[in-house]
């Protein structure tokens, strides 16, 4: 008789859980995976598959607007939303019985349920069954935050509900200035929403290279949409479908929906982490875990957003695998964190690897920048308003690239690619060394000769 009813329990069928899941059932392990919603977890049903297609569909609007200067005569167009919406929910169907027949076919058992933790080595489903298992992974993912209780933050909707909304608002307020209001920003200015960005600092998308920042406010502020910084939302009155957001700044703004986007907090509570004795990190409310993915107890594990790491897709399926490899393929990995490149799927697009020019300055003496800030050549015909931000920090005294920042078309595609450079260590040698492509944008990142910027730290300093 095996000592417990599985190897490993799984709860949660998100992206981290489902690698887990899927390679340590490949190492021969019995597996259990619980998913309480749908399979494919926030990602795939209302994170990055729906809203990268809601994006593509958004950028006709500029195709279209863009077409004359080359030729094209476009008759008057028609969106319907509803369309979009039943087109989109479609394939995340189909993804989603990919999800489940994947962790099926690797032979792990799934159940469709919600898992809490009885002990260290006990899961109760919500049939009122329990499990036993040798080892526990926790991937529950995380959840919108609603903010302060304001008044009339019932009316407010997080992106959950704007992937299922039933007609595309005229006017749509959004708190919030990072990933996701910056994104839905673009889809909703994109089908001809009127949006306005409310943001409590003095510049969108903190923590990113100060010159992406303002590059990109002056381009969404160039495409119509509204950025008020400095100021939060205090409170939102509804009369009938139209509602009035009010402002600390005193002033207020009439719309037909407003949504939040201020961030994400890890799904933790009523999981039963005390009775198993699991930590949670104080500093950011996830659980607690070690370069092996380790919670506080031996034998429970815990990857992606529930640890409030890094919240993105490719980290928590890389957890997963580490996790699984370690535990069950006795090949020991811990994830490497470093140089991981991210994007910003807003009009223009923002793709970002390594350090910005401020991380960088902080950590080394020597830094070097090669900035440029060009007008892409199809708005030479289009006659579009638009310009491309390309930047590359450098470390003065080895060369190497520290960091490169694109804000402009396909700059997540691009970015994915020199990824592999910078992290390899490429030097601004390298990146001279290689012949450009031409015509392309990108040929610039290996075009720039001289630094634009060069910043010495003084012995004092
Ligand atoms: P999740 O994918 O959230 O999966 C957790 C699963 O656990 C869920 O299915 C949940 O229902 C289930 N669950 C929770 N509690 C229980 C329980 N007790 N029992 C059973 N099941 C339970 N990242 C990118 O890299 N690129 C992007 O473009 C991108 N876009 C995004 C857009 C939006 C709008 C959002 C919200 C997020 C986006 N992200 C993006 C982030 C990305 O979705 C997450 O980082 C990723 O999904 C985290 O994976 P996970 O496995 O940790 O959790
Ligand atoms: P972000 O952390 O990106 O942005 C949150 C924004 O809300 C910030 O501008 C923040 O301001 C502001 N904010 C936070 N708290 C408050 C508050 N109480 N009142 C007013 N404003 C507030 O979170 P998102 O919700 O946009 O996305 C969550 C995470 O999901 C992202 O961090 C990312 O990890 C992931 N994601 C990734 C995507 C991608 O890879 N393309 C796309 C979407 C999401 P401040 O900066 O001042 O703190």
């Amino acid at each position: 008789m095996a000592e417990f009813d599985v190897d490993l329990f799984v709860i949660g069928g998100g992206s981290g859980g489902v690698r887990a899941a899927r390679i340590a059932a490949g190492y021969g392990a019995r597996v259990m995976i619980a998913e309480e919603y749908r399979m494919g977890g926030t990602c795939v049903i209302r994170g990055c598959v729906p809203k990268k297609l809601f994006v593509m569909g958004s950028h006709v609007r500029q195709e279209i607007e863009d077409a004359a200067g080359f030729g094209w005569t476009i008759p008057e167009v028609s969106f319907d939303w509803p369309t979009l919406v039943a087109n989109k929910d479609k394939e995340i169907a189909r993804l989603e019985g990919a999800y489940t027949t994947n962790v099926e076919k690797a032979g792990a058992k799934l159940v469709k349920t919600r898992a809490v933790l009885e002990d260290a080595h006990t899961v109760r489903l919500g049939t009122g069954e329990t499990v036993t298992a040798k080892y526990i992974l926790i991937a529950t993912g995380g959840a919108p935050n609603h903010g302060a209780e304001i008044p009339g933050i019932e009316h407010v909707i997080s992106s959950n509900e704007a992937f299922h909304l039933p007609e595309l608002p005229r006017r749509v307020v959004i708190q919030g200035g990072g990933y996701i209001a910056l994104e839905f920003a673009g889809i909703f200015a994109g089908y001809g929403s009127d949006v306005t960005v409310v943001y409590r600092g003095d510049n969108i998308l903190r923590g990113f290279d100060e010159d992406v920042r303002k590059h990109t406010r002056a381009e969404l502020e160039k495409r119509g949409i509204t950025i008020l910084t400095g100021c939060t939302i205090t409170k939102v009155d509804r009369h009938g479908k139209d509602f009035t957001t009010h402002l600390t700044s005193g002033s207020s703004i009439a719309s037909d929906r407003v949504m939040f986007a201020i961030g994400r907090h890890p799904n933790v509570a009523n999981l039963g982490l005390e009775k198993a004795g699991v930590a949670i990190n104080p500093k950011n409310g996830g659980i607690e875990v070690d370069g092996w993915s380790k919670t506080s107890v031996d034998n429970i594990y815990a990857i992606g957003d529930v640890t409030h790491r890094v919240n993105l897709t490719p980290v928590a399926i890389r957890e997963g695998h580490a996790f699984a490899d370690t535990v069950f393929g006795k090949r020991p990995v811990q994830v490497d964190y470093a140089m991981i490149p991210t994007a910003v799927f807003a009009q223009p697009e923002i793709g970002t690897v390594g350090l910005t020019e401020h991380e960088a300055r902080a950590q080394f003496p020597n830094v070097d920048i090669y900035k440029t800030d060009f007008r892409p050549i199809k708005a030479t015909m289009s006659g579009r308003d638009t310009r491309v931000l390309m930047k590359l920090v450098v470390d003065g005294a080895t060369d190497r690239v520290l960091g490169c920042h694109v804000v402009g078309d396909c700059a997540a595609e691009l970015v994915q690619a020199v990824a592999i450079a910078v992290r390899m260590k490429a030097t601004k040698a390298d990146f001279d060394a290689t012949v450009a492509l031409h015509p392309t944008a990108a040929e610039e990142l290996v075009t720039m000769r001289t630094p634009t910027a060069r910043h010495v730290r003084q012995a004092a300093e």
